[in-house]
């Protein structure tokens, strides 16, 4: 049997094709690993909503942990005490040297563990692209159908071109009102140096949520939502599940895609993770949504490109602690939204030609877990005995554009048993602490309400943005191998679209994924115009 359209990978990018290709009347079938939590894990969720305890709550997490530990982020998320996000196959051994990353192998990919952070691209930072921002742009809505966004009409609306999203069904808390208001009382002279900001947009709604409603403000975002409200492409599945055009193949490890570059029709084999058992699937077009460094793998493993490696552009991460310069001795709230509050975005050209993005944290639970496994549950009380020192502290976490940071490697090898192993290391740019000390320097002069101490900037290695992609980028030169037609397809094979991240020529600094759903959403439509 020849499947007409094939997917791989069920994070965002791979439901929102999914999603449209069924909304086009096709028949649909998605492979993909597919890990799921466990259900111990899951019900921490439901207990949770019977008494709402949250310090019990975090206490729970603790008798279920399974956690590997083997990322360089101490203060990842594991969604309910689970580390199934990052559970990842037997068969793809990723060496790193200088570099970071994370790929998932969970139903949901990496949306499981995201930050909901959503944003569109500042024009100026996309204008070298071979695609214009309105054609980039025309199935926006596609994806506010599928993922609904949070947003609020502010000062953020004078710096993008593009508005998305609705009015925030929820309150900003109070450290992120305070933060706000200082901004806004100095908003003309924060626009004059090129800085904007505005409540943080977010893929956070009540479409699929238990109750209904929307946020409940439970402070659990970075422990787990028990109320569905952050956008998880698993939610999206369970939907589509009722579809009879839709076939849901899970528990099976893409492995390689054979394609002759005249034929119409390509294979693919896959390993049953379970029993380790081979089994082919024939296409007519299949749609690689395997996150980047997974696509990336599955087509140099696949020799579908000559070279033996792939480059990754990403945007450099960088964070920075401060501190309010007055003193609130209100009291430390913990119910509230403990994802990024407020986005401030900044274009100055004497430091740069392309926006950096930064997002605004309050204090929040998750900043303490690093010592939780010194000083036991106890730490997790103690902004609450303390909201002096603790109501005023903000992590301000920023992204560059990729064309001021460093960009990635992957190299595929055979190790002495004949398996294939892939080395990712960084390929040295620049210096980007220099460019990150400029903005924080700016913020320093034009933000004088917070403290902030360049010491205690933390650069982080190149990769550790989790944004990166930019490997196979659109291009009107379809004799580049490493590249992607407009419409998506990997240069030279006509059936072979790619359909993440990959694809965006760069990686600015605004949060992608919402973008690449975007660009997705686009390639399918564009097909069945
Ligand atoms: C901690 C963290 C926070 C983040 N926060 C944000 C944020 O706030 N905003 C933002 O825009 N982005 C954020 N990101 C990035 C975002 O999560 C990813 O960009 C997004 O999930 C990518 O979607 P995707 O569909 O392309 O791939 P993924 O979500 O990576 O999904 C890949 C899918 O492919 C499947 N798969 C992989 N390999 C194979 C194989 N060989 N065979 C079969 N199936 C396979 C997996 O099972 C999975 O279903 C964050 C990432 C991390 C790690």
């Amino acid at each position: 049997m020849v499947f007409d359209n094939l997917i791989i990978g069920s994070g965002p990018t791979g439901l929102t094709v999914a999603h449209q290709l069924l909304q086009k009347g096709k028949i649909v079938h998605l492979i993909d690993v597919g890990n799921t939590i466990e259900d111990s894990n899951k019900d921490l969720g439901n207990e949770f909503l019977k008494d709402r305890d949250f310090y019990k709550f975090l206490r729970t997490l603790d008798k279920n942990k399974k956690i590997q530990g083997a990322y360089n982020n101490p203060n990842l998320k594991y969604p309910f005490g689970s580390d199934f996000v990052f559970r990842n196959n037997n068969y793809e051994k990723i060496i790193t040297n200088k570099a970071d990353y994370i790929s998932s192998n969970a139903l949901g990919g990496l949306s499981n563990i995201w930050a909901t952070m959503v944003s569109p691209f500042k024009d100026e930072d996309i204008s070298d692209w071979p695609i214009s921002m309105n054609r980039f742009y025309k199935y926006l809505s596609d994806v506010e159908d599928i993922m609904p966004i949070s947003s609020s009409r502010d000062n953020l609306d004078n710096f993008y071109n593009i508005k998305i999203g609705e009015e925030h069904g929820y309150k900003i808390s109070n450290a992120g009102k305070v933060f706000y208001n200082k901004c806004e009382e100095k908003k003309n002279l924060l626009n004059d140096k090129g800085i904007y900001f505005g409540r943080a947009k977010s893929a956070i709604s009540s479409k699929y949520s238990i109750n209904g409603k929307g946020c409940q403000s439970y402070g659990l975002c970075h422990f787990g939502c028990p109320n569905n409200n952050m956008f998880n492409s698993k939610y999206l599945l369970e939907d589509l599940l009722s579809n009879k055009n839709f076939h849901y193949h899970t528990g099976l490890f893409a492995e390689k895609i054979f394609q002759d570059k005249n034929s119409n029709t390509g294979k693919i084999e896959c390993r049953n993770v379970k029993n380790n058992e081979i089994c082919s699937f024939y296409f007519n077009k299949i749609f690689l949504s395997l996150g980047p460094i997974g696509t990336a793998m599955l087509i140099l493993r696949s020799s579908l490109i000559e070279q033996d490696h792939v480059r990754f552009k990403e945007s450099q991460r960088f964070y920075i602690p401060t501190l309010l310069k007055s003193i609130s001795l209100k009291r430390y709230q913990v119910n509230k939204n403990t994802l990024s509050e407020i986005s401030i975005t900044i274009l100055n050209e004497l430091i740069s030609n392309f926006s950096a993005h930064l997002q605004v944290y309050s204090f929040s639970e998750i900043m303490l877990r690093p010592l939780k496994d010194f000083l036991g549950n106890l730490i997790y009380r103690t902004p609450y005995f303390l909201p002096f020192i603790f109501n005023n502290i903000y992590i301000i976490l920023g992204y560059l554009h990729s064309k001021d940071s460093n960009q990635m490697k992957l190299k595929i090898t055979k190790n002495k048993r004949g398996e294939y192993e892939y080395m990712l290391s960084e390929i040295y740019i620049k210096d980007t602490k220099e460019i990150v000390e400029q903005f924080i320097d700016l913020l320093k002069k034009e933000m004088n309400f917070i403290y902030i101490n360049k010491k205690f900037i933390n650069n982080g290695i190149t990769g550790s943005s989790y944004h990166y992609g930019g490997s196979f980028p659109m291009s009107l030169d379809e004799k580049i191998q490493c590249g992607s037609s407009i419409n998506g397809n990997l240069n030279q094979y006509k059936n072979i679209f790619i359909t993440d991240q990959s694809v965006l020529p760069d990686m600015p600094g605004s949060p992608t994924t919402f973008n690449a759903m975007v660009n997705a959403s686009r390639i399918i439509n564009e097909m069945h115009e």
